[in-house]
């Protein structure tokens, strides 16, 4: 892949951007433009503001404010500066935001206007040298700061395998870690999907996803950035504005909940989607059933695909070529996927195993954990995703859970994914989550959480029906002895259904 790997990652990026500055990168939904010449400037300023408030190479830049153009232009100002960038969920909380900045002992810490004087607090007692302001229109004292710096940063601090950034995971168990990536890392993983997707400087891509996250920041950004296209640009999903978009976009990169959202309006037809080459999947299973219908309702065939914080993205269906549902595709370039059995021995086809993970784009570690780093790798240097899965006889990945969903009854394992992908094709039923509970018995029951559709058939939805259906359809263990109707699933911001809530709740 040449050497691009050892650069600064914004070098890398910007060695995609087109010859004439004026091209626009980001439209914004008041109609404005930013350009790939601002970008080049702005996020100069932020190095230069960055270097200037002492930050040295290695140092975090923590960041919790709401998504906005230069919010992006912090992130690559960030990484000009060889800062390492920690984005934070603007819905955090002060106590969780405390823990943030006390692990990561940033040096900056920016934040919205009115979360500025309680982070003064957790800031001060983390060591954090400067709190400064971003506000949803890129307003705030940072960017009055900015404003003095000059407008270009020849040279590029850091790159290679130094860290460009630290995201914490989602952490549904335990406490939350800190992914390290390197400029490499992220280089490298965003060079492949630019090239597998087919990215070019005629795409526009409709960007409503966060950028505190994987998924929006780097697999949404960096596919845009390294071709040359353009992306809009807009604050979170919304239907009502997906659906005026649609029309002038080339490439929707959405999580599985966007996707249901999309399909719930009248309005979706081919024709609104006409403009529209890819459509694209993942932070979260998509159901058979919204990768059929969207097919059935636009004529395009939904392209999953499968990754995580801790390396970017492993799998993907392919551009050309049939996408499966239900599967994450083949491995990406320069990924190599395995499902692990026994002993870490390659399982066979169909066998459900871990999902091990190896190459470039793998993580640097959990930071400041050695020891935890250490047992997520095997001896020869896989990554132990905790996701299970198999293959199938062409060679496509499918995802069956989370090791840590595994409900054991009876000594035998049950994945969750197989059980409510049985319970789902039951008229009545909305959404399915399979947990385990505690049993006197069998250790733990299998149990089943379900959304009714709301009419009549799901009206009419019984405990008692969807145990005899799945009776006839699945071996006995696996069969819910225990099924609970709820009003929705508890989901994060990414579309992943929190088991860990519905385990407390049904426990
Ligand atoms: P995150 O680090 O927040 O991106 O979460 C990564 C996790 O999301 C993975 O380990 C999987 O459990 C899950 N995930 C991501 N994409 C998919 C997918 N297409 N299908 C099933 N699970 C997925």
């Amino acid at each position: 892949m040449g050497n691009f790997t050892d650069q600064n990652l914004y070098d890398f990026l910007k060695a995609g951007f087109p010859a004439a500055p004026r091209t626009p990168c980001m439209l914004l939904p008041d109609g404005s433009v930013i350009t790939y010449g601002m970008i080049d400037e702005q996020s100069a300023r932020f190095a230069n503001l960055l270097v200037a408030l002492g930050v040295r190479p290695g140092d975090r830049v923590a960041v919790q404010v709401k998504k906005s153009p230069r919010a992006l232009c912090l992130y690559l100002g960030s990484l000009r500066a060889g800062a390492v960038y920690l984005p934070i969920n603007d819905a955090y909380l002060a106590n969780e935001v405390e823990y943030f900045l006390a692990d990561a002992e940033p040096r900056v810490f920016v934040c919205a206007p009115q979360a500025c004087a309680m982070a003064e607090k957790a800031a001060s007692k983390a060591g954090v040298s400067h709190v400064v302001e971003l506000d949803g229109d890129g307003e705030g004292s940072l960017a009055r700061k900015a404003d003095t710096q000059p407008g270009n940063f020849s040279k590029s601090l850091s790159g290679g395998d130094d860290l460009g950034a630290i995201l914490y995971t989602s952490g549904t168990t335990g406490r939350s870690k800190g992914a390290m990536l390197s400029h490499r890392n992220l280089a490298v993983n965003g060079e492949a999907l630019k090239n597998h997707w087919g990215f070019g400087p005629g795409d526009v891509l409709l960007h409503m996803l966060p950028i505190f996250h994987v998924h929006g920041l780097f697999v949404a950004t960096h596919c845009v950035l390294l071709s040359g296209g353009r992306m809009f640009f807009e604050p979170r999903f919304d239907t009502a504005r997906a659906l005026r978009l649609l029309p002038r976009s080339t490439v929707f990169m959405g999580v599985p909940t966007y996707y249901a959202r999309l399909l719930a309006a009248p309005e979706l037809t081919p024709e609104l989607c006409s403009n529209m080459r890819l459509f694209v999947s993942g932070s979260a299973p998509l159901s058979i059933e919204t990768f059929e219908k969207f097919t059935t309702v636009t004529g395009h065939t939904v392209l999953e695909r499968y990754g995580m914080t801790e390396g970017g993205m492993f799998c993907s269906n392919p551009l050309v070529g049939k996408r499966r549902g239900g599967t994450v595709g083949f491995p990406l370039e320069g990924v190599s996927v395995r499902v692990a059995g026994d002993n870490n021995q390659p399982a066979g086809t169909g066998q459900i195993g871990e999902v091990q993970v190896k190459g470039d784009n793998i993580f640097r570690g959990y930071w400041r954990l050695p020891d935890k780093t250490k047992e997520e790798f095997t001896p020869d240097g896989f990554f132990k995703t905790g996701d299970m899965g198999k293959w199938d006889a062409d060679g496509h990945l499918a995802i069956v859970g989370r090791s840590k969903d595994i409900v054991i009854t009876g000594g035998l394992n049950v994945y969750p994914k197989e059980v409510e992908e049985a319970i789902d094709k039951m008229s009545g039923v909305a959404e399915s989550a399979v947990i385990g509970t505690p049993h006197p018995d069998f250790g733990e029951a299998v149990t089943a959480v379900i959304v009714k559709t709301k009419d009549e058939l799901g009206a009419a939805l019984t405990e008692g029906a969807v145990i005899g259906f799945i009776k006839g359809n699945l071996a006995n263990f696996k069969v819910p002895k225990k099924v609970h109707f709820a009003t929705e699933l508890p989901r994060n911001t990414m579309g992943k259904v929190q088991k860990n809530i519905l385990r407390q709740m049904f426990e």
